[in-house]
């Protein structure tokens, strides 16, 4: 399980910039999550909430925005989204199909729906980074 990993980042992160930043108290967390980043939010959540206690982030609020994950192919420049060919492999492999538990094998798996080149870059969806820290100060 990395998000506790990831939490504890995100929270030396927001503390030391709430430190620069001369906030005494963290209101708000904005962290952006790529669609295939692996992440499990609920984890990530409650990670964030008990990682944050005795702190000045203690009361922040931490809001997770997902990013849509999109693709460009190497061969005929079309971008496409996750979303699209996910539908179109569930479709094709059944409703327990695995891209859904290891995105990583949307790397073997897909293929550009415009052209069917498996040569394809990851254009967005995949980091995850604070947005924006909001605090009093
Ligand atoms: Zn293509």
């Amino acid at each position: 399980m990395h998000e506790w990993a990831l939490a504890k980042s995100i929270v030396d992160t927001v503390l030391e910039v709430a430190k620069e930043r001369s906030v005494k108290s963290v209101e708000e967390v904005i962290i952006v999550v790529g669609e295939i980043s692996q992440i499990d939010l609920d984890i990530l959540r409650l990670a964030l909430k008990e990682l944050s206690k005795g702190t000045i982030a203690e009361r922040a609020s931490f809001i997770l925005r997902e990013e849509e994950a999109v693709f460009k192919c190497n061969s005929c420049d079309k971008t496409w989204s996750f979303r699209e060919v996910k539908n179109k492999l569930v479709s094709e492999l059944g409703e327990d199909n695995p891209i859904h538990f290891v995105p990583d094998l949307v790397y073997a798996l897909v293929r550009c729906p415009y052209c069917g080149s498996p040569d394809f870059e990851l254009l967005r969806g995949r980091g995850v980074w604070i947005e924006s820290i909001r605090g009093v100060k």
